[in-house]
């Protein structure tokens, strides 16, 4: 792989930049792999990653139906924090935030990442009072996070207005080494890295079946044909119900439109992340000064990976009495993911009903930042059998009622 650094850059100035190589290859599907990952999103390709890097396994295939990044990682407001309530959660999370301090370095692929602080705002005292609760188990967990003050919310944040039509704004949840990361650059970073450890990267192939034998999984039926597998991850956010229902078992999981906006770019007015709970909402300032936004997802479940007017319409209001200098901003774009909520707002990271097929879900409206732990986590359970990261978030929990409950870190929150 040709290295990228700023030598690299100069040298291909000078020769008018035909030297760059393609970041990863186009290869057609081979008819049998080690392991197949199906789903090239941040998490399939961590979990590729991670299976090459750490273990040595690389006759790998990672297929996507369409192109690489462009489900729900090319389209989330990159917020990236681990104050979660739960010890499971923390740890993961915490692993993934740290693992994203160095990415850009370990895969030689600048990532953006911009530990630029996350506020999560109190609005109400049963708000504030669940936030210490939070700072303290955040303190007992290892992850730096504290409850400070309105005054010290308004001097990170001065654009707030702390009085609020409806809410005043009493405090908030302050982690100072959370942030954002460029989403895409995420993806193809990863994929860059995998290619160059000869795994190869099918887009543009549907899988349409699971095969298997005994109990066993054997393959995948394809749009590109049928593949043969020892080993099969599936990493497919949104989808899962439907490949859990090739696979032959049933996920206690839903689909829902999740959106987001950005308007147009503006001179820097904030420099770190605001999330509004109570009024659902949230918003920071990308590095083109875009303002980026979001809010809750759809209530009802559906695929259609466009959203609702009714929840633009909800987000701006909450978002326009937090910041009232948003007010005049024209918007720019709109879009929509298909998120897969779990009952418990915890994600799922798993073996299955079917021998070697493994899952990986439920990520739901939170699932860019865990992306890096995630799929180190993913490749162990694979390798291995077992991974001490994902052992609390086995779909036994359902069964057996183990659940790791965070509705109200995930509920609204990013
Ligand atoms: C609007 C929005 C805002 C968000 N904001 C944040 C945020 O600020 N912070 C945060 O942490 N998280 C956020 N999220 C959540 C986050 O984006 C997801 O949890 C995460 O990206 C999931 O990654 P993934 O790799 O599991 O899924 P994806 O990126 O969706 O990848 C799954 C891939 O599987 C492919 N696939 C599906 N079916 C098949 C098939 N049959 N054959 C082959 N391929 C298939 C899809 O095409 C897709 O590319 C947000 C999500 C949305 C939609």
């Amino acid at each position: 792989m040709q290295r990228y650094s700023a030598f690299a850059i100069a040298r291909e100035a000078l020769r008018h930049h035909t030297g760059w190589q393609r970041a990863w290859r186009s290869p057609e599907p081979k008819r049998r792999y080690d392991t197949i990952i199906i789903g090239a999103g941040g998490h399939g390709l961590a979990t590729a990653y991670w299976l090459g890097k750490l273990y040595g396994i690389r006759d790998v295939a990672v297929i996507e139906k369409g192109w690489l990044g462009g489900g729900n990682t090319g389209r989330n407001t990159t917020i990236i924090r681990s104050n979660y309530l739960q010890d499971p959660s923390a740890a993961i999370y915490e692993k993934s935030r740290s693992l994203y301090e160095t990415m850009s370095q370990d895969i030689n692929y600048n990532v953006m990442f911009s530990p630029r602080g996350v506020l999560m705002l109190a609005q109400t005292e049963a708000e504030a009072r669940g936030y210490r609760r939070t700072a303290h188990a955040n303190a007992l967990q290892g992850v730096e996070t504290q409850f400070v003050s309105s005054w010290r919310v308004k001097q990170l944040c001065p654009i707030i207005s702390l009085e609020g039509p409806r809410y005043p704004v009493l405090g908030a949840l302050w982690q100072p080494r959370a942030g954002t990361a460029r989403h895409d650059a995420v993806a193809w970073g990863y994929a860059r890295a995998c290619s160059d450890m000869g795994m190869d990267i099918i887009q543009k192939c549907e899988v349409t079946g699971i095969r298997s034998e005994g109990g066993q999984v054997t393959g995948v039926s394809t749009t590109r044909g049928e593949i043969e597998c020892d080993r099969l991850g599936i990493v497919v956010a949104g989808h899962s119900g439907a490949l859990a229902d090739m696979a032959g078992f049933r996920l206690p999981i839903e689909s829902v439109a999740l959106q987001a906006l950005v308007s147009e770019p503006i001179k820097p007015a904030m420099d770190v992340v605001v999330m509004a709970n109570t009024v659902h909402g949230y918003m920071s300032q990308s590095d083109k000064g875009e303002m980026v936004i979001g809010g809750g997802a759809d209530g009802y479940n559906n695929y259609t990976q466009r959203g609702s007017f009714h929840h633009i319409e909800e987000t701006v209001r909450a978002l326009v009495e937090t910041f009232p200098m948003i007010s005049r901003l024209k918007m720019l774009r709109q879009w929509g993911g298909i998120v897969d909520m779990t009952g418990d707002r915890s994600p799922i990271i798993s073996k299955t009903p079917l021998g070697n097929c493994f899952i990986n879900c439920g990520w739901g409206t939170g699932g860019f930042k865990a992306v890096p732990g995630s799929g180190w986590a993913m490749a162990e359970l694979m390798a291995k059998g077992q991974s001490p990261l994902a052992e609390a978030f086995t779909l036994d929990r359902f069964r057996e009622g183990r659940f790791i409950d965070e509705s109200v870190a995930a509920g609204v929150a990013h």
